[in-house]
C-alpha cells in the first residue's frame, strides 16, 4: 500500500477575535509592541504616524487603538478626538511621555478610555488592554443567540441547547463574526480581516475548512443549513431571529 501524500493544510496558529491599531511613531517601539501583543493572540496593525493611524482606524473595525500622543502629520490628541467622534465603540489607550503629563487629561476629556505613561512594563500595558476589554465585555456584549446556539463572547463559550460546543479558537471566531451580523451576507474577505491578523498570508480554503469543521460540530450539512447558509460566490450567512421560525 502507497502512502497518499500528505497535503497541508495553512492552519495558523489560533488568535483571539481583538484587533488593535498602535498608533507609534518610534517603529522599533511599535514593532516590539506589536509582536508581544501578536504573541499574546491579538490580531495588530500599525501605523506610524498621526494621519495614518486616523486613515487605519477609520476604514478598520479595531477594539482597541493604543494612540502615542507625540506623533508627526497630526497629533495624538487630534487623531483620539477624530477617532472618537467616528468610532463611538472604538477603546482608547494613550501613551504619554512623562514631559507631556498634562495631555492625558486632554486625552481623558477628549474621550480617551485609559492611559499609561512612558517607559512601562510590556506586562502593564496587557493588564491595562485586558481591563479595558473586559469592561467593554461586560457593558456591550449580551449572550448571542440564534435558534437554539448560544455564544458568550466574554466567556468564550457556546451552547447548542443544553450542549456545550467544543470550538477552536477560529471556529468561535468565525460563528461569534457571523451571530454579530445575523441576516447579513459575510464575506470570506470580511472574515479574514476580522478573524485573522492583516499580515498573515492565507489561503482562502482555509476559511471553507473551518467553516466545515463548524458545521460538522453543529451537525449540519451544507445542503441543510440550520444555521449557516453558503452564498455561492460571496460568502456565509446566519439567519436574523426575525425572519426564525422555527
Ligand atoms: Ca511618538
Amino acid at each position: 500500500m502507497t502512502h497518499l501524500p500528505s497535503f497541508s493544510i495553512p492552519w495558523i496558529v489560533a488568535t483571539r477575535k481583538m484587533r488593535v491599531l498602535i498608533v507609534e511613531d518610534e517603529l522599533d517601539f511599535a514593532n516590539a509592541l506589536a509582536r508581544g501583543l501578536r504573541q499574546k493572540g491579538y490580531a495588530v496593525d500599525i501605523a506610524i504616524n498621526g494621519e495614518e493611524g486616523w486613515e487605519l482606524g477609520e476604514i478598520n473595525e479595531y477594539d482597541l487603538a493604543i494612540l502615542d500622543l507625540n506623533l508627526p502629520k497630526l497629533d495624538g490628541l487630534e487623531v483620539c478626538r477624530r477617532l472618537r467622534a467616528s468610532k463611538p465603540g472604538l477603546l482608547i489607550l494613550m501613551l504619554t511621555a512623562r514631559s507631556r503629563l498634562e495631555d492625558k487629561i486632554v486625552g481623558l476629556d477628549l474621550g480617551a478610555d485609559d492611559y499609561l505613561v512612558k517607559p512601562f512594563h510590556f506586562e502593564e500595558l496587557t493588564a491595562r488592554i485586558r481591563a479595558l476589554l473586559r469592561r467593554d465585555l461586560r457593558v456591550r456584549e449580551p449572550i448571542l443567540s440564534i435558534r437554539d446556539l448560544r455564544l458568550d463572547p466574554a466567556g468564550r463559550i457556546a451552547w447548542q441547547g443544553k450542549r456545550r460546543l467544543e470550538l477552536t479558537n477560529k471556529e468561535f471566531a468565525i460563528l461569534e463574526y457571523l451571530m454579530r451580523h445575523p441576516g447579513e451576507v459575510v464575506s470570506q474577505e470580511d472574515l479574514i480581516e476580522h478573524v485573522w491578523n492583516e499580515d498573515v498570508n492565507l489561503f482562502s480554503t482555509s476559511i471553507r475548512v473551518h467553516i466545515h469543521s463548524l458545521r460538522r460540530k453543529l451537525g449540519e450539512s451544507v445542503d441543510s443549513p440550520r444555521y449557516i447558509e453558503t452564498i455561492t460566490g460571496i460568502g456565509y450567512r446566519v439567519v436574523a431571529p426575525e425572519e426564525d421560525r422555527l
